[in-house]
């Protein structure tokens, strides 16, 4: 027993001399017992990544091209309330609007609905008959497909914002006037300058022009994004128009996809995000 165990000290003995010299010459993690372990050497900063480059033989890589104030939300006058209290502010402002020619002819002034804070900001033209009738933009036929586009693209009418640019109908739904947009286009903005969206999707031939002062086509002007007031803006087709040529609901859809992958870049992501 007493040669056994004499055997066994010296078997751990020789074991420990063979692991300090191979811990010394640094070719094992091992240290002598009871030495603690040396830290290791503080990380070094990351280099950037490499640009990613095509697999041989793959279409060459495309970086996203830049969308002009999308990297930062405006920042706040700080003269003015935002959010909800900017635009009550501005709803007091605009009061009983006898500004312009409409006013007389008018049931409801349809001034916005949805959330004060919102990143997403539709702007249509002006306020229909259904809209006229209940103060509320976007809720007849029209305003039934805007709804289902919002959320299709994974947002709820109350996540966003929804107004247009007259507040006022324009008798028998006819195009808004200069004076008229001249008259009410201060409200949008400060509406804007209140909300500060990351982004507005303009409905329509008629709201694209007025808000870019641009005389081209829709068909031209959609899908590429652009700027109002600082924040970027997708000229797309009006709900009216896609429920009178549903072929271009395609076209319509792909535009508000463009919209959601740039919000993303600014990690603006939708609460129920559509499967990819
Ligand atoms: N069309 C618009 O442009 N706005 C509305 O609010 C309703 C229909």
């Amino acid at each position: 027993m007493d040669d056994e165990r004499e055997e066994l000290g010296a078997l751990v003995r020789q074991l420990r001399t063979h692991l300090e010299m191979r811990g010394r010459s640094g070719l094992l993690g091992v240290v002598a017992a009871g030495k603690p372990a040396p830290k290791r050497p503080a990380a070094a900063p990351l280099p950037p990544p490499p640009p990613v480059a095509a697999a041989p033989g793959a279409p060459p890589v495309v970086q996203p091209p830049a969308i002009d104030g999308l990297a930062a939300r405006e920042p706040a006058d700080p003269s003015r309330p935002t959010g909800a209290a900017g635009l009550a502010v501005v709803r007091e402002e605009l009061g009983d609007c006898q500004r312009c020619k409409l006013a007389p002819l008018r049931t409801k002034l349809v001034f916005g609905v949805g959330n004060p804070n919102a990143d997403l900001l539709f702007v249509g033209e002006a306020p229909g008959a259904d809209e006229d009738a209940q103060g509320e933009p976007f809720v007849g036929k029209a305003g039934q497909l805007l709804t289902k586009m919002i959320e299709a693209m994974g947002y709820r009418r109350e996540d966003v914002y929804i107004c247009n640019v007259l507040k006022c109908r324009p008798p028998g739904n006819r195009n808004p006037e200069p004076d008229e947009v001249a008259s009410c286009e201060p409200f949008l903005k400060k509406q804007l300058a209140a909300i500060r969206p990351r982004m507005i999707v303009a409905l329509g031939k008629f709201a694209v022009q007025c808000l870019l002062r641009d005389d081209s086509p829709i068909s031209r002007l959609r899908g590429n994004f652009r700027t109002y007031e600082g924040i970027p803006l997708m000229p797309t087709f009006h709900p009216a128009y896609l429920l009178r040529d549903p072929s271009k609901k395609k076209l319509a859809w792909q535009d508000l996809k463009d919209v959601n992958a740039a919000l993303a870049r600014v990690g603006v992501t939708p609460p129920n995000p559509p499967a990819a």
